[in-house]
């Protein structure tokens, strides 16, 4: 395998597969996997503890002098986990309760300071593959790879459906499909780094394809970069 180092961007709406090809990808190169999503509920979780009112700047400020976030290694399971103040938050973010105010709190340009700064210091070092939903436009524009995936929305809903219901299994299709469709709505409209295509990324439809193809397909494209 070559030396060379490469930034790798995926973004997309919510639950079109941008952390399972990221994971497969960081696994096959051995690169550091950054789930920048885990951020913005990790910073959700810590608004809902602590009542901030959102639409106050000095509360959100003070807020955000007292997070500190970490990603850390589960040995056991090989996969990165959310830290909030020294605290495993990787199953609590994941909880309808926060996927319901994130996108209100990443819309504010206080939090997306604060976490794009500590995004970008991650891609100092390269051999990083990061995804959301500003990664190739704002976190790192100049990043070698930008992929931009896309699937159905049927198919979309489905995949997060199965994925919840596992852990709560009160869950409903109906609740599912309501807050992908808002996260969609609020994401690609806020003011501040909406989410965008960016013009030198590579769409890639996944509705049809298994993760081995989508696997194979972006390996591709990554070991061309790499040679
Ligand atoms: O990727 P995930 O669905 O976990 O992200 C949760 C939410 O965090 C998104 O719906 C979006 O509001 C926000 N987000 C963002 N920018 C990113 C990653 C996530 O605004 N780079």
């Amino acid at each position: 395998m070559s030396d060379k180092k490469i930034i790798i961007a995926i973004d997309g709406k919510s639950s079109c597969g941008k952390s399972t090809i990221a994971k497969q990808l960081a696994k096959e190169l051995s690169y550091v996997y950054v789930d920048s999503g885990a951020m913005y509920r990790a910073i959700t979780l810590y608004f809902l503890r602590n009542n901030i009112d959102i639409n106050d700047a000095t509360q959100i400020k003070e807020a955000l002098d007292e997070i500190e976030l970490d990603f850390r290694l589960n040995e056991q399971s090989s996969q990165v986990e959310m830290f909030l103040n020294d605290e495993n938050v990787e199953y609590l973010i994941r909880e309808m309760i926060v996927a319901e105010k994130v996108s209100e709190v990443a819309a504010l340009g206080a939090v997306r300071d604060f976490a794009v700064n500590q995004q970008q210091k991650m891609g100092q070092r390269k051999g990083v593959i990061m995804d959301g939903r500003d990664i190739g436009t704002v976190v790192f524009p100049h990043a070698e790879l930008k992929l931009f995936l896309t699937a159905d929305n049927a198919v979309r809903v489905e995949r997060r459906f199965k994925e919840l219901y596992q852990k709560n299994p009160n869950i409903t299709i109906e609740e599912v499909a309501h807050n992908i469709e808002m996260r969609d709505y609020i994401d690609a409209n806020r003011e501040i780094s909406p989410l965008r295509k960016a013009k030198d990324a590579i769409e890639i439809n996944n509705t049809h394809l298994t993760h081995e193809e989508q696997l194979e397909k972006v390996l591709e494209l990554a070991n061309g970069l790499l040679k």
